[in-house]
């Protein structure tokens, strides 16, 4: 990994626009806006590019999205020139891309690293945004655009005793760099989300015992990964364009997968079992894709459910193990369906031990581990498999104001409300990347976040030729926006889910579904054409008179 460019140090400083966080999003924002000679400058927490790729290093962290789809379409030389080695790239390997194409395109002159954004407040007479470094530092823009991440604010509950702990703690979205060592050691894992479903099987194998504390079973499909072969690199390089425009322009999640014209129920029920079997046999998410109707309709969903608890219980040896592992009460996929290598079939090792805290929940932690329901457990270490404060909490840890002194935070207190997941009414000029209300951790994030990016640029380019000096969405927009993203989220099973899509996973956070439903294609067309009918729905607001005229960007 190339480290060269360190933190570019951030005194008093003045841009055309500031970005928020330097991962895919912050990245690729960052080299359209150069490209189109606005002055930027990226302001990124972690000691090096990465964002999510950066943090999440637990061991077994790969991404369940096939490599050959997972990674930006913008240049025809970088996605022909970078070969991934294996199906579902693992996270170094992604890590080590995001840095190519840092070097590749010369970005880091234009990012402060180390650079943690405390506060981000509105001018109104301005016209600019003022962020503040926790070291002190301000940077003033007059665009400010949050490339924040949707699943970035790492989250541990809030159990009584975390002091009282004497062993270490970890958690999987902040894994210490130079890596853990469990040999031999006695190891609790909390959770069973994607992150704890990939973690589980490699430190089982090297950890002496590993006692995984389940709160809720999750579905999980296996991934069966393969080293990369020239032929089905090939299968995709040959027509690359083409078909990157068919997972955005044609599919609902950005990915192309194996789609089905049929409902589950149009088919007998031994048609059904080979067609699950098959995808089954194939790995990966395409499973999900088997009939058309899984994800809306309750009876569909049950088939495909009821194949998954089946081959839990026929891989996991111990009965009772497998009857605690069997998802129940949550449709298929309704929760962020996982990908796994050989999760299930650890259950089998010997020094692997499954506790339900469902009807026992974690009391508190000792000096030793753990307390639950009376009985004590003894940890070297505890790893929290927690999740996220998904979607709004990297926003929340920043202290926004906007229009009149109004905070983020009240405007978002009963829940998160955008227009097109793009900007905020009361909040000018400020953008995010992948924002609740946009397709997001529904879809193939890096199609959403090209998207957006494009989408920011070419707003800022018509601002600029326009002469105009703040855009804002209208309230009634956002509004509409709001009220048809929950009307589409409840025409499907989602809702019916404890999601983090929901923000269930956090105490006290409100519950509505926040990403949009309605598939990436669908959504790029509506805000093409909201583009297209001159920013319908936004209010745009031209420079005051008096012969003032707008401030230039660098190049225009
Ligand atoms: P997650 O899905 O939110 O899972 C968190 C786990 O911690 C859940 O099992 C949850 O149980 C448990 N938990 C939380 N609080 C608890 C408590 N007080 N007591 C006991 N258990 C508790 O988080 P994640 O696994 O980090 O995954 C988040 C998302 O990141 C994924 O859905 C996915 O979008 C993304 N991700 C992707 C990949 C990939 O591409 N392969 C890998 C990792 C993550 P409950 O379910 O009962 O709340």
């Amino acid at each position: 990994m190339t480290t060269e460019a360190k933190a570019v140090p951030v005194g008093e400083s003045r841009f055309d626009v500031v970005i928020v966080g330097a991962g895919f999003s912050g990245l690729y924002m960052l080299h359209r806006l150069r490209g189109l000679g606005f002055s930027v400058r990226v302001c990124e927490a972690g000691s090096d590019v990465g964002g999510t790729w950066f943090w999440n290093r637990y061991p077994g962290a790969r991404c369940d999205v096939e490599s050959m789809q997972y990674s930006y379409s913008f240049d025809e030389a970088l996605q022909q020139d970078w070969r991934w080695s294996e199906r579902f790239a693992t996270q170094p390997e992604i890590l080590s891309y995001i840095n190519h194409v840092a070097d590749r395109f010369d970005l880091r002159r234009d990012i402060s690293l180390d650079t943690r954004i405390a506060s981000a407040t509105y001018d109104e007479d301005a016209a600019e945004w003022t962020l503040t470094t926790q070291a002190g530092a301000r940077i003033a823009a007059r665009f400010c655009i949050m490339a924040t991440g949707c699943l970035s604010a790492a989250r541990i509950p809030d159990f009584p005793g975390m002091a009282d702990y004497r062993g270490s703690v970890f958690h999987t979205g902040h894994w210490p760099h130079e890596g853990v060592d469990f040999s031999g050691l006695s190891v609790g894992v909390i959770g069973t989300g994607s992150s704890a479903i990939q973690a589980i099987p490699p430190i089982a194998a090297q950890a002496g015992h590993l006692t995984v504390f389940q709160r809720t079973p999750n579905f999980s499909v296996p991934a069966r990964n393969w080293a990369m072969t020239d032929a089905y690199e090939q299968s995709w390089k040959r027509d690359y364009a083409a078909l990157r425009r068919r997972a955005r322009e044609e599919t609902r999640s950005g990915t192309i997968y194996e789609f089905s014209d049929k409902g589950a129920l149009a088919v007998d029920a031994e048609t059904r079992r080979r067609e699950y079997e098959r995808r089954w046999q194939q790995g990966g998410a395409n499973f999900m894709h088997a009939y058309n109707d899984i994800l809306v309709d309750k009876a569909a969903n049950d088939t495909a459910a009821e194949f998954v608890r089946g081959k839990i219980r026929a891989t996991v040896a111990d009965p009772q193990t497998a009857e605690a592992l069997l998802p129940h009460g949550h449709p298929l996929g309704a929760k962020r369906i996982c990908v796994d290598t050989d999760y299930y079939e650890t259950f089998n090792r010997d020094n692997v031990t499954l506790v339900d805290v469902r009807r026992a929940p974690i009391e508190r932690l000792t000096q030793d581990g753990l307390r639950i329901g009376g009985r004590d457990y003894a940890f070297d270490a505890i790893i929290f498999a927690t999740g996220f404060d998904a979607m709004t909490g990297a926003l929340d840890a920043i202290a926004i104001s906007g229009r009149g002194g109004a905070t983020l935070k009240e405007a978002w207190s009963a829940g998160p409300r955008s227009y097109l997941g793009l900007m905020i009414a009361g909040f000018p000029n400020l953008f995010s990347v992948t924002g609740p209300g946009s397709p997001s951790v529904l879809s193939n994030v890096i199609v959403s976040i090209e998207q957006h990016v494009d989408w920011i640029a070419d707003c800022l380019v018509h601002l600029h030729r326009h002469g105009v000096r703040t855009i804002e969405p209208e309230q009634a927009a956002q509004d509409d926006w709001v009220a048809h993203v929950n009307e589409v989220a409840h025409r499907t099973l989602y809702p019916q889910a404890n999601s983090w899509y929901m923000g269930a996973n956090v105490p006290g956070k409100t519950r509505v579904f926040m990403p949009y439903i309605g598939g990436v294609n669908v959504y790029r067309r509506i805000c093409d054409e909201v583009a297209a009918e001159g920013y319908r729905g936004f209010r745009l607001a031209a420079a005051p008179a008096l012969g003032i005229k707008p401030e230039p960007c660098a190049a225009l």
